[in-house]
């Protein structure tokens, strides 16, 4: 399939974005850019030296010396650095998801990442997930997507998925930091969390992996056809 301009994906934390936008990226030939790794990657040196995720001041010293980098590889697999530190374990810790809405609250934090992100976006060929793609970052997106999934289901996941990267976790204490960063990323005043007008929304509760692509890319097929005619 031949389309043209980027894909948005949102939804709260565990509804599946990132594994199917690195699929949907893989098969149409994009690069996916994974924007929570960015706030994550933020948290993760702020707590290194010691700064408060509460202290917007601290944060924005940081982000003006910010040195981040993504790499997606062909086989799927997305690699996150600071300068030459390769820090895509250390952003999935406890501590920085613990932390990472509070630091993602603050309106000129994200308004520095915005502008990174909007610049990797620029190629008009990315499959980029977060919360605040489809209403914030690309509002010109023509391919929206808004994920959800029931906060059992999710929970599930994320559970598995931290188990099989050797994580001591419990499914109740996944399913709160799950729901309590749910309520801090929908409630905050700047971009918070929620479907854009224009967004196909997708519940995956019921729904592998695959079938969640094969839906989303006939949807981007039926809206490039839409624009040609
Ligand atoms: O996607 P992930 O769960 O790794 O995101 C971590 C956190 O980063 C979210 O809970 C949210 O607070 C913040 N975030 C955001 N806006 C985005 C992406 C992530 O506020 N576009």
């Amino acid at each position: 399939m031949r389309i043209k301009g980027n894909i948005a994906i949102d939804g709260p934390a565990g509804a599946g974005k990132s594994t199917v936008a690195k699929l949907i990226a893989q098969r149409l030939g994009y690069v996916y850019v994974d924007t929570g790794a960015m706030y994550r990657a933020l948290t993760w040196k702020a707590l290194e030296r010691g700064i408060s995720p509460q202290d917007e001041e601290g944060l924005l010293c940081l982000l003006r010396k910010i040195d981040y980098r993504q790499e997606f590889n062909p086989d799927g697999s997305i690699r996150v650095y600071w300068g030459d530190k390769d820090i895509t374990r250390l952003i999935r810790g406890e501590k920085v998801t613990e932390n990472v809405s509070t630091v993602a609250q603050h309106p000129r934090v994200r308004q520095a990442l915005v502008g990174l992100q909007r610049e990797m976006a620029r190629t008009d060929r990315v499959v980029m997930d977060g919360r605040d793609i489809g209403t914030n970052v690309l509002p010109d997106a023509p391919y929206k997507f808004f994920l959800t999934a029931s906060l059992e289901e999710r929970a599930k996941r994320r559970y598995l998925e931290l188990l099989s990267q050797g994580e001591k976790v419990t499914l109740e204490e996944v399913k709160r930091d799950i729901a309590r960063r749910d309520e801090r990323d929908s409630q905050r005043p700047v971009a918070p969390l929620k479907p854009a007008a224009d967004a196909v929304i997708v519940d995956t509760t019921h729904m592998n992996p695959e079938e969640v692509v094969d839906f989303m890319l006939e949807k981007i097929k039926e809206r490039s056809l839409k624009a040609r005619d």
